[in-house]
């Protein structure tokens, strides 16, 4: 157990909670690190990931905190659909993982589990595929060069966004944009 876990169990910290649990040896009880019970001696703690951890390690639920009732799902979901705004409204920025979380005030790893959870992809997944959303519109909508429309959807590099969007899309930008001009072409109709 790493310094920053003992923390949250003796300040009752709700941060990790959902995260991990904390087991006691002596009083066979498992807990949530905000559980308000008594700070346990730190010998006597065991870390579990779920609550399944701790109950097969032989361990019963705290009646006070209830860890195995999930009502921090709900916090999750919020910490995911704040990624998806940040992420929405700031495509064209460089965002690492690391950044994103440091704005949430979460940890990387915190933020890529719930997001995965929540969201059924990871945050780069999401970020390339509204980063991709936004260049197709671009492409189509307007006469933005290629290296522009990659600037100007957060790609580091015209090579770059042309390599993830052929494999992505299935055919070069260039090509994307001939085939919409076409298609509403048609679409308009004779004249
Ligand atoms: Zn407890």
């Amino acid at each position: 157990m790493n310094e920053e876990i003992w923390r949250a169990i003796v300040e009752c910290d709700p941060a990790y909670d959902g995260q991990l649990y904390y087991g006691l040896v002596t009083t066979g009880v498992f807990c949530r690190p905000s559980c308000r019970s008594k700070t346990p001696k730190r010998e006597n703690v065991r870390i579990f990931h779920t609550p399944s951890e701790a109950r097969k390690a032989g361990l019963r639920p705290c009646k006070r905190c209830r860890p195995e009732e999930q009502e921090w799902r709900s916090h999750e979901e919020e910490l995911a659909r704040q990624l998806a705004r940040l992420i929405d409204g700031h495509y064209a920025e460089p965002l690492s993982l690391q950044s994103m979380a440091a704005r949430l005030f979460v940890s990387p790893y915190y933020l890529l589990r719930c997001f995965r959870r929540v969201m059924n992809t990871t945050p780069a997944r999401y970020l390339q595929l509204t980063r991709l959303e936004h260049a197709k519109a671009l492409l189509r909508d307007t006469g933005e060069s290629i290296t522009a429309v990659a600037l100007q959807t957060g790609f580091a590099s015209s090579a770059h966004f042309s390599a993830v969007f052929h494999k992505e899309v299935g055919c070069p930008p260039s090509a994307y944009r001939q085939l919409a001009d076409r298609d509403s072409r048609k679409g308009a109709g004779p004249s």
